[in-house]
């Protein structure tokens, strides 16, 4: 067990550790769901290998930490090369892994896993704190790299995801042990052939393959540990908040959301229908989708009666052709969850105005574009993340209501608003609680802006300098005005 061929790419199934491939006694199976075929055996670590890897990541972080900026962000920019170098490899690998259309890993994903290198690379010359001045006293703020960083992802876009922290975290000057997700674990294996060969010194960057509960869990609690950077479920990230927080370990939470996409009476119809049906995309599987649409009541009916022509013109299937507009969702199990909310929401007096079961006649495990109507206020369907293709309907009167009902989970991680009144709109972004708020538009956005959730949705903002905040040690040093040996 040390390589596949994946999709016609040889992929190492074993960890990266000090700038070495080491194998695990045990495995665990990756498989594909477009298809349900196993894909390989991938190295199962524990304990032992989380130690190994901090180890390595310890021993490496002097002289990383110390490296001049403009050095490592060289590194950065080789390591996005790199990638740019791979995109088909890396875009056919994580579409064969985690089901994703292959369209989006070629032309907007990949690309933006190679950005995420070069805008931290970028963005760490231009750190800068200012100086400051207190009673000719001078003041200059630094950020110094904080230590091991831990970097925990989901399945949902493992490599974009993946790299959204370990790019900050490596330009910061840190050193860095990966835990991929077990259900897409092989585009981490990839990056990790591609740091090496961009020069990034052995034990900077480290893999650890596994389950949560046996990898990722002693990695949060290694006592080595500084940062914890964690993008997944609520519920894991208590568990890791709390593993963390015994160790006095910083963490960032980006965990999951339930967020609405509200309506106006006066919106751009057809724009608002366009990105009602993107909600859908990934099969759903992205923790900012708007899956709650909230549509105000004189226009509600039409922009059901649109939003149902397009659904039902949805294409789905194999997310490898180009025709495919939504895959499948990433296992059977996940399959079965969602399909459960969906009968329950039923059960509970909701209506199915689309999709509502699985597709029949496909190999993996694909749900059909499902749209509810009628949820009972307060319902299972209408507060928790289903993380599927499973949108609900509801109808307010009014921008208080509006608000009311957008606010009405323990979510807070994004929100839509469409309307062709500036005014509301501002009024409106202002009372919603949700960390990004879009207008008229959703999934644009500046790496320089902060991201991040608000109430269950996480902890901590990333993006620009709110990265370096978190991956660093800010220091404010004072400069008095006299003492110097030149004063005389
Ligand atoms: P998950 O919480 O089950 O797993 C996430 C990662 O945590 C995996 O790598 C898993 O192995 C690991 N893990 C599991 N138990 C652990 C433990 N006890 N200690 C340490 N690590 C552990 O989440 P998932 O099902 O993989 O992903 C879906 C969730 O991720 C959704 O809730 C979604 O909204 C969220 N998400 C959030 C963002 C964001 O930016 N806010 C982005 C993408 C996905």
């Amino acid at each position: 067990m040390s390589t596949a061929l994946i999709a016609g790419v040889e992929v190492d199934t074993r960890h990266w550790i000090g700038g070495r491939r080491v194998g695990s006694a045990a495995g665990f199976a990756d498989v594909s769901p477009i298809d349900d075929a196993e894909l390989a055996q991938i190295a199962r670590g524990g304990a032992a290998e989380v130690d190994a890897a901090v180890q390595a990541a310890a021993a490496a972080f002097p002289a990383w930490g110390a490296t001049p900026a403009a050095e490592r962000a060289e590194v950065l920019q080789a390591i996005a090369a790199g990638i740019e170098k791979r995109v088909e490899d890396l875009a056919v690998v994580e579409t064969v892994d985690n089901g994703s259309l292959l369209r989006s890993h070629r032309r907007s994903v990949m690309p933006r896993v190679a950005h995420n290198f070069r805008f931290f690379a970028e963005w760490l010359g231009q750190l800068d704190g200012g100086e400051l001045e207190i009673r000719e006293h001078r003041e200059r703020v630094s950020w110094q790299p904080a230590g091991i960083t831990a970097v925990i992802t989901p399945w949902n876009a493992p490599l974009m995801l993946a790299t959204w922290r370990i790019a900050p975290a490596l330009a910061a000057g840190n050193t860095v042990v990966a835990k991929p997700p077990e259900l897409a674990p092989l585009t981490a294996s990839l990056l990790a052939d591609i740091t090496r060969d961009a020069g990034l010194p052995d034990g900077v960057f480290n893999v650890v393959q596994g389950l949560g509960t046996e990898a990722g869990a002693p990695l949060v609690a290694h006592p080595a540990v500084a940062r914890v950077s964690f993008t997944g479920s609520v519920a894991t990230g208590r568990a890791v908040a709390s593993a963390a927080g015994a160790q006095l370990t910083p963490v960032s939470l980006e965990l999951g959301g339930k967020s609405a996409l509200v309506v106006f009476a006066d919106a751009d119809l057809d724009l608002a229908v366009a990105n009602a049906l993107e909600q859908y995309d990934n099969a759903g599987q992205v923790c900012l989708a708007g899956s709650r649409l909230l549509v105000e009541e004189p226009v509600a009916g039409e922009f059901a009666e649109r939003l149902l022509v397009r659904i039902a013109a949805l294409r789905q299937g194999d997310p490898r052709d180009e025709e495919t507009e939504i895959g499948p969702s990433i296992s059977r199990a996940h399959l079965r969850r969602i399909d459960g909310f969906v009968r329950r929401a039923v059960a509970d007096g909701a209506r199915v105005l689309a999709g509502g079961g699985a597709l029949a006649g496909k190999p993996g495990p694909y749900y059909r574009p499902t749209l509810l109507a009628g949820a009972r206020p307060g319902s299972e369907i209408l507060t928790e993340e289903v993380f599927g293709p499973v949108l609900t309907l509801q109808t307010f009167a009014g921008e208080d209501q509006a608000v009311e009902l957008a606010n009405s989970t323990s979510y807070g991680l994004a929100a839509m608003i469409f309307t062709g009144d500036r005014e509301r709109a501002e009024r409106t972004a202002d009372r919603l609680v949700a960390g990004t708020v879009w207008v008229n538009c959703f999934f644009v956005r500046d790496l320089r802006a902060p991201f991040g959730g608000t109430r269950n949705s996480g902890i901590g903002r990333e993006g620009g300098t709110w990265s370096f905040d978190f991956y660093s040690d800010v220091k404010n040093t004072v400069y008095a005005p006299r003492g110097w040996r030149s004063d005389g």
